[in-house]
């Protein structure tokens, strides 16, 4: 049973406190109550501390943990960087209420299979800044979400800014608009000359986690988008099929989340060879 709830201030505090405590952190708390309050001795809230920013320069935007969801949607600044892509991942989570709660640091804690911001992030190649009882450190969110180092405070996320070759595409398939998605996933591709480049992918609702498809990413590396297009299409699309392993569920079976994949998959790759005229 919960028998303290602790605002402190500063990140520092934070995590002594929930070392203190044995407690979890909580931001938004549409994950953490759930189902009820969780049965720890102590609520650590991120509410009081100063993590609710957006700081873009010329490389990178920096968004700090407390960011909510809808803030995401709403903010002016992250499409004139090239990040409109997190916007629009984000905005068919929940409803409006539930976007107005859930943070950018909390999704990442949360770490759900099929969460819709985790795979533009990891497309973006985008790093989280922690604090831990050590002092501050940044990793990949691919790095943090295969091994979250035990207490971190994530305090924000750098998502490095596209330059202009960039496409971003993000694709989802929910039963209803508001629904958890089947499948979601978004691709970020440089497309150079005709040629696609440093191609990323990573897909959710296909695994236990959401994932990376490197041999995907594979077939579209150095590709060029003028010869053999079915072709290559098709190469991508049987590729995202044999890299995923989907289970099935009451929103899909594994057959059908395997099909939605390379559909989607072939919907960006199509969307971001558009985008650039490629
Ligand atoms: C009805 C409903 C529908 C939803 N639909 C979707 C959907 O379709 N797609 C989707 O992607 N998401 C969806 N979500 C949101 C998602 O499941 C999470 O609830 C949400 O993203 C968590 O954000 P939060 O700020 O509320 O986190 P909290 O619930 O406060 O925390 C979540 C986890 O993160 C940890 N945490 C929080 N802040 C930090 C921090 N700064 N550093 C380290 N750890 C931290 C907590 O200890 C906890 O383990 C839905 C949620 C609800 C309630």
């Amino acid at each position: 049973m919960v028998q303290q709830f602790l605002r402190p201030t500063t990140p520092a505090e934070a995590v002594q406190m929930r070392t203190d405590t044995g407690g979890v952190y909580i931001a938004g708390g549409t994950d953490v109550n759930w189902q009820g309050p969780p049965d720890v001795a102590a609520l650590v809230s991120t509410a009081d501390l100063p993590l609710a920013f957006v700081r873009t320069d010329s490389s990178v935007v920096e968004i700090g943990a407390n960011v909510t969801l809808q803030e995401l949607v709403d903010h002016d600044e992250l499409a004139p960087a090239g990040l409109a892509a997190l916007g629009h991942a984000v905005a068919r989570i929940g409803n409006r209420s539930i976007r107005c709660l859930a943070t950018v640091g909390g999704t990442i804690g949360a770490n759900k299979p099929y969460s819709d911001l985790i795979p533009v992030l990891m497309a973006l190649d985008a790093t989280v800044s922690l604090v831990t009882a050590a002092g501050e450190e940044a990793m990949t969110v691919e790095d943090y979400l295969a091994a979250p180092p035990v207490g971190a405070l994530i305090v924000a996320l750098r998502v490095p800014r596209p330059d202009s070759a960039t496409a971003v595409s993000v694709q989802r398939l929910a039963r209803s608009v508001n629904d958890w998605s089947v499948v979601n996933l978004a691709l970020a591709v440089r497309v150079v000359a005709g040629a696609l480049v440093e191609p990323r992918l990573a897909v959710a609702g296909v695994a236990p986690a959401v994932t990376r498809l490197p041999k995907a990413e594979a077939v579209l590396a150095g590709a060029e988008v003028g010869k053999d297009w079915p072709g290559l299409v098709e190469r991508f699309a049987a590729a995202v099929t044999a890299g995923v392993e989907p289970a099935g569920d009451g929103r899909g079976s594994a057959s059908f989340r395997a099909e939605v994949a390379a559909t989607l998959a072939r919907r960006a790759l199509q969307a971001c060879v558009e985008e650039k005229g490629g």
